[in-house]
């Protein structure tokens, strides 16, 4: 395709008059003649469309950690990990509302508790309809959970009764490719947990992570699957290497491949809330305020097990790049200006991004554990 008819096709689906198939999806991807400026100025139309200069901000909370059974290769977590992770059972009621609140405190729009393991059973879903309701009663926040594998629709049903309102299950990589980063348990089985989820009324949040070995064509059919199924919320992570992994290590993104990723799920899933998650202060480095064109969330405070920017940090750079938080805290915005005065005696980009990866410890993942 001439560099000029592709020109033409990415303006009419940035103006959502046409959604990509695959193979122009991929040429966005890969087309040396294509500038990412080019691309992301494209991406950017309806990321301001449907959500203005909004950020959200999210925050992980591991319920529980480690002791998981599954072999996911790209996970400290899994059976077979040489590095021991620190591990513990489901944290207690205290801890988790603790943590919610801090959650609410730093301006988070949604509190994302996250446990390990294959999926949970009647007990544990019980347990999290509990504290669902528990949290939602206390903060206006809204509450995902990422618990794994649910396809049994009765548990769905409760979780989403208790008023999750949402659920993350990453689709991760391609149907083609699952088998090269996890061998007990399949796309199918995570497909069929969105599905279950997706048919007790819960929203679905599922995404990627870029850079385990894939192809480009894999990532394009994992954004071409998830606007099959209208995924409303996309994390795209970028692998972050620890030590031992199971995945082939890559060798570090460029922070042009991953504007570019990130821009391609924007492309293909205008209207989703498109998060520039784990592997963003690594990967993408002084540059991560250029994936705010496309991507209107992150997390702050680090992923399950590798920590990340600060709250304070990321509101900063989110700040000085022009952007506003969109949060449910209504005091939050007296607190933002005095870091807004702060950013603007620092550079635009001058925030704190850790070069290598640098696991959480104990005190880190249990901050409000009693001794
Ligand atoms: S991603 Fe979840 S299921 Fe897979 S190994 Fe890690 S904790 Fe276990």
């Amino acid at each position: 395709m001439s560099l000029s008819s592709l020109r033409d096709q990415l303006n009419q689906i940035a103006r959502e008059e046409t959604t990509p198939d695959a193979d122009l999806a991929r040429q966005f991807l890969e087309s040396p003649e294509l500038s990412t400026t080019e691309l992301l100025t494209a991406a950017g139309i309806p990321r301001e469309k449907h959500f203005g200069r909004e950020v959200r901000i999210h925050i992980l909370n591991n319920v529980r950690n480690g002791h998981c059974g599954e072999d996911c290769g790209y996970c400290a977590q899994r059976k077979t990990a040489p590095e021991d992770v620190p591990a513990y059972a489901d944290k207690t009621e205290t801890e988790i509302l603790a943590e919610a609140q801090a959650a609410y405190d730093s301006g988070a729009f949604r509190y994302c508790m996250v446990t390990s393991g294959r999926g949970p059973g009647p007990r544990s879903v019980e347990r999290y309809a509990d504290l669902i309701r528990k949290i939602k009663s206390l903060y206006p926040l809204e509450v995902c959970l990422s618990a794994g594998i649910v396809t049994d629709a009765a548990l769905a049903q409760e979780l989403a009764s208790a008023g999750l309102d949402r659920y993350n299950h990453n689709l991760n990589t391609s149907r083609e490719h699952y088998e090269h980063i996890c061998t007990t348990h399949d796309y199918d089985d995570r497909m069929a947990t969105l599905e279950t989820m997706q048919s007790a009324g819960v929203a679905l949040c599922s995404g990627v992570i870029a850079g385990m070995g894939e192809r480009p064509h894999d990532l394009v059919a994992a954004a071409l699957a998830l606007r099959e199924r209208n995924v409303p919320s996309i994390p795209v992570n970028f692998f972050i290497p620890v030590q031992g992994h199971a995945v082939e290590r890559p060798a570090r993104l460029s922070a042009d491949y991953c504007l570019r990723v990130l821009a391609l799920f924007r492309l293909i899933n205008p209207r989703a809330e498109i998060r520039m998650a784990a592997g963003r202060e690594i990967h993408l480095g002084d540059r991560q305020s250029e994936g705010l064109q496309v991507a209107n969330s992150l997390f702050v405070s680090g992923y399950l097990n590798v920590r990340g920017s600060d709250a304070h940090t990321t509101i900063r750079m989110i700040r000085s790049a022009g952007y506003t938080i969109d949060t449910q805290n209504s005091d939050l915005p007296a607190q933002l200006e005095d870091l807004l005065v702060e950013a603007k005696s620092e550079s635009a980009t001058g925030h704190d991004t850790p070069a290598d990866v640098v696991m959480k410890d104990m005190a880190q993942l249990r901050p409000y554990q009693k001794s």
